[in-house]
């Protein structure tokens, strides 16, 4: 199954969360049934990173929204486990601080795009301007009702400058919300995520949804799109994300930069009189030392000479 395309809200479609199963699981019945998936998309998610970040040309923009207990943190800590830290990082944004209202809403958040060859994750983003700020009246509706086009512009500029952006709404419905609230009161490594806000924003999720359906449906296009991933299932949801991912950067098709200097000459330069302990060529060394350590030297015929 194809999910960048079954997910994918196409440029102008309405984004019905209400009518997109958020307890879909695909062919999958259970955690145990995609681990071989998984396991294949992360080795190749890590292999994408490592050209991407020696190819240094693209950078991946991965911005996830979700409602209070949506997955956030858990697709974080699943999608950066196959990546080298080196080349990513991941960027909450909160409310904002007094300094940031001084500024215009999108300042917080270009300074934190990603550089090329590297992976930024948006924890929450420059969308919960049309999101919390929308349902909470926090600016005006004049104010908040332009600010669509404006997220459009500046994420075209940001892919016009190299920086591919993929948008994830990871899709729960209320009473598995309910339900992962709930989990949170017995677990103790959970319970200090518990707040009442969490609570009282149930009275407003369906204004949340609402703003979810606009912002997701005026702002998904073919540099930047939207998927709705259906995100009551933990582990299909890991596995959607990661699917979307390896295809985005498969699609770059990126190669390893040729190297910038004569490589027979470096091995003749600097690794001679190893190779010449070893009684090899200098141009065998590199593959001579890619064999275990018992098997090097040991050409038929050749003795190792000694060094006089
Ligand atoms: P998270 O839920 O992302 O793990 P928090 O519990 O600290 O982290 O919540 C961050 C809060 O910041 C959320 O309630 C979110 O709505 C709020 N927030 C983020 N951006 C803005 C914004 N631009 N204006 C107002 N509130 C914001």
């Amino acid at each position: 199954m194809n999910y960048a395309n079954q997910f994918r809200i196409k440029t102008g479609n309405k984004a019905d969360l209400g009518k997109i199963d958020a307890d879909y699981h695909g062919d999958f019945d259970n955690e145990e049934s995609t681990i071989d998936e998984l396991n294949k998309y992360s080795k190749r998610l890590s292999d994408l990173q490592s050209l991407m970040y020696a190819e240094n040309k693209n950078s991946l923009l991965i911005v996830l929204q979700a409602m209070d207990a949506g997955g956030k943190d858990g697709t974080i800590r699943h999608v950066m486990e196959a990546l080298n830290p080196q080349g990513c990082n991941v960027v909450g944004f909160k409310v904002p601080t007094a300094e940031e209202l001084a500024h215009d809403y999108l300042w917080r958040i270009h300074k934190m795009t990603p550089r090329n060859g590297h992976i930024t994750v948006f924890n929450r983003s420059h969308y919960e301007d049309v999101l919390v700020v929308r349902v909470h009246d926090l600016v005006p509706k004049d104010v908040w009702s332009k600010r669509y086009n404006e997220i459009n512009a500046f994420e075209r500029g940001l892919a016009n400058s190299g920086t591919t952006i993929v948008k994830f709404f990871l899709h729960i419905d209320k009473e598995e919300q309910l339900k992962r609230f709930r989990d949170r009161l017995d677990e103790a490594d959970k319970q200090w995520k518990i707040s009442d806000t969490d609570y009282e924003e149930r009275e407003f999720w369906d204004d949340y949804q609402q703003a979810y359906v606009d912002a997701i449906s005026k702002c998904s296009f073919n540099y930047a799109p939207w998927y709705v991933i259906p995100s009551n299932r933990k582990w299909f949801r890991n596995l959607a994300v990661s699917q979307i991912l390896v295809e985005t950067m498969e699609g770059w098709k990126m190669k390893y930069p040729a190297p910038s200097v004569d490589l027979a000459m470096i091995k003749q330069k600097y690794h001679a009189e190893v190779a010449e302990q070893l009684g090899v060529a200098a141009e065998e060394l590199i593959v001579q030392e890619e064999q275990p350590k018992e098997k090097r030297g040991k050409k038929k015929g050749k003795k190792k000479k000694k060094k006089k």
